[in-house]
């Protein structure tokens, strides 16, 4: 699990495979005339709200009230601040490797010639949609349902991830995920999932909200717009059915909450299997336009959606599904295709979607770009240049300090059963943390990237990461894999590796700032750590034992407790209400939010240890416990506008930001910092705070 979630996908790049951070929270951006200030930002504090009525607006409510969204944002915080100095470092070394003229094949001169083909725009107008059109041509010559098999079979990418990023949305018909097996952890392993829409999420086709509704009839007539710019006739008859068939596909399948569900994903079929169990799609054909033809097993992730889509492909007509393959083709390509497709698939994905009236700057979409076809060639001079041995070392020291609170919390646990409490020590022991960047490098040798030629870089890419992902199927599993570049602001925790990684862009001032106090690196970065820690034993890291296996390693009793307990939580989630007819789903933001409690708990058992019994030194008459608290709800101080909040809402597993920092209300410890009383909104007596670690 990431920690800020992926929700931006639409809203950022127009090349749909970039999961770009448009990350969500945090406000304590040094956005005012404090920069040389460390520590809580004392300016973004409302003190007309008490604290325990609306922490949240308390800690961030000054900010919130002088900051506006830009019009290429659908939302700001301390994350899309962090985003833009990571861009603007990026840039910079993207435009010294421009300036460097370096050797052709050298990873530098892939950086410069992938940014200055996305930065050719007059040559993008120039070549139309000549780039396009193999593929539409090779689309429009399929037959029959054999063919189409192969097709969709060679539009497979590797564009999903189930655990550690947690993005189970690929248009293609379904998505590839390579990664230690649930019942082989030492060895690479093919994992199948669910796929075949545009929209974000099954819930988009299925809600019957005036919302909802209204988005439907938007991107029928966008799926027809698009259709004609490419040169189809008939595009509303096209689209109707179109939509109609990503109606039937969303109808099929599983719901984020489900999709989160491990133990309902462990189903391990043979290439044999897919016939007999999934009818319908010509799977060895499918399997052979994949190029996975010689794969002995797969992990079907949602085994109803792939019977019910394999069903689709022979009961609706070839015509409908070759519209659909074309659409879902021109959509692949329409961010680096003429602005007419390019700015018609803003209008919806971008504006329609998450509320952002304007595109982000090219360079910036540039950027990302780069950091999605050789993000750890670019992360490799990036960690170099701004993620000096210093701010490692004391960021690996606050690692240390969090890991030994927990060990103390496990072994306080009255509830769990020794032999459980050992195999979390175990899980603790063998943890590895990556912090800043990874020990080894991704190797670029095999991409192709041409100066003049964007097109073909992205789909070159896109297929260089999916080769080279099935060329590691069956072999053994590198434990200190990164799955994130240094460049990211984001952490994650990988449960199939019981490892964690803290790229460098994250710790960075607000976050972690060597110059801070404790009280505020504690509050924020800290909390931020603690969090991922706890994924390690939580409702996903309990099915995960120390060497990654899945394994339950808990007793009956300890999972009773641990379900009551977090069923509360969950509760108390399913109480916010962002909207009158939306709630948060406390299922769904069930994991992200125990490991938000559990990762404040330890950072502030991890503060005081710091502290070694001394007075933190106070900071403009806040004392350290306040400091403490308050950076932890400056970390998620943000705007965001209601369509990107909605679409949170109803996709993400993170709940909104607001309700991640009002879950103070859970420690002890915050109600005797501020001298929180009953009756006070946020206030629950002792026995309703939840704990669970
Ligand atoms: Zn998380």
């Amino acid at each position: 699990m990431n920690f800020t979630g992926n929700i931006s996908r639409f809203a950022v790049s127009g090349v749909a495979i970039f999961a770009l951070g448009l990350a969500l929270g945090g406000a304590r951006a040094q956005d005012t005339a404090k920069e040389e200030t460390h520590g809580i930002a004392v300016a973004n504090i409302d003190r007309s709200v008490k604290p325990g009525d609306n922490f949240y607006l308390y800690a961030n409510g000054e900010w919130i009230k002088r900051t506006e969204i830009p019009p290429d944002r659908a939302r700001i915080g301390v994350f899309s601040k962090l985003d833009e100095v990571s861009s603007k470092r990026t840039a910079g070394l993207i435009e010294e490797a421009a300036k460097a003229n370096a050797a052709p094949g050298s990873g530098s001169r892939k950086i410069a010639d992938l940014y200055n083909s996305y930065m050719d725009e007059a040559g993008i107008e120039a070549k139309g949609l000549t780039p396009l059109k193999p593929h539409l041509d090779a689309i429009a010559a399929i037959h029959d349902k054999r063919e189409l098999a192969h097709a969709l079979g060679e539009s497979l990418r590797a564009d999903v991830d189930a655990l550690n990023n947690t993005n189970f949305h690929t248009p293609n018909l379904f998505g590839l995920w390579v990664a230690p097996g649930f019942n082989d952890s030492e060895h690479y392993t093919a994992y199948l999932l669910e796929g075949g829409l545009e929209l974000p999420d099954r819930e988009y086709y299925l809600a019957n909200s005036e919302g909802m509704k209204k988005i439907r009839s938007e991107y029928e007539t966008h799926v027809s717009r698009m259709l004609k710019l490419a040169g189809y006739p008939d595009t509303d008859a096209r689209a109707k059915q179109i939509v109609a068939l990503e109606q039937a596909i969303a109808e099929k399948h599983l719901s984020l909450a489900e999709n989160e569900d491990i133990h309902t994903a462990n189903n391990t079929w043979s290439p044999a299997d897919f016939g007999v169990k999934a009818p319908g799609l010509d799977w060895a054909e499918y399997f052979r336009g994949a190029g996975l033809n010689k794969q002995a097993s797969f992990i079907v992730w949602q085994p109803s959606a792939f019977v019910e889509e394999s069903a689709l492909v022979a009961s609706v007509p070839v015509e409908t599904w070759k519209d659909w393959l074309a659409y879902h083709e021109i959509e692949a390509g329409a961010g680096v295709l003429p602005s007419a497709l390019a700015d018609e698939r803003f209008a919806f994905f971008g504006k329609a979607l998450t509320g952002a009236p304007q595109q982000r700057p090219r360079w910036q979409r540039g950027v990302g770009v780069v950091n999605g076809l050789l993000g750890d060639e670019v992360g490799r001079i990036y960690a170099q240049r701004y993620f000096p041995p210093e701010a490692k070392a004391r960021a690996e020291a606050m690692v240390t300090n969090l890991i030994a609170a927990f060990r103390k919390r496990i072994d306080a646990l009255a509830w769990m059963d020794p032999r459980t409490k050992a195999e979390a020590q175990a899980k603790l022991t063998t943890l590895y943390v990556g912090v800043g960047y990874p020990e080894t490098w991704q190797d670029y040798s095999g991409y192709e990237v041409k100066a003049d030629d964007i097109f073909g870089n992205v789909w070159r890419g896109r297929m260089f990461a999916y080769q080279k992902d099935v060329a590691r199927l069956g072999k053994p599993v590198d434990r200190h894999e990164w799955t994130m570049t240094p460049q990211t602001v984001n952490a994650v925790n990988l449960p199939l590796y019981n490892a964690l990684s803290f790229p460098a862009a994250i710790l960075q001032p607000p976050f972690f700032d060597p110059q801070a106090s404790d009280a505020a690196n504690y509050g924020a970065i800290g909390s931020v750590i603690g969090h991922e820690i706890s994924h390690t034993f939580d409702t996903e890291g309990s099915a995960f034992d120390s060497k990654g296996k899945v394994r339950n390693w808990w007793t009956d009793a300890d999972l009773k407790h641990f379900e009551a307990a977090t069923a509360e939580l969950a509760a108390q989630y399913d109480t916010y209400k962002p909207f009158p007819d939306l709630s948060v789903n406390g299922k769904q933001t069930l994991a992200e939010s125990i490991a938000d409690v559990a990762g404040i708990s330890a950072a502030f058992d991890g503060y005081h240890a710091a502290l070694g019994g001394k007075t933190a030194p106070p900071q403009d008459g806040f004392s350290g416990d306040q400091q403490f608290f308050i950076a932890f709800g400056q970390n998620w101080g943000s705007k965001e506008r209601a369509a990107a909040l909605r679409q949170q809402v109803m996709t993400d597993p993170h709940a909104p930001a607001e309700y991640r920092a009002d879950t103070v209300r859970n420690i002890d410890g915050w109600y005797d910092a501020f001298s929180v009383k009953p009756g006070e909104k946020l206030y629950l007596a002792a026995p309703d705070r939840v704990r669970i670690w």
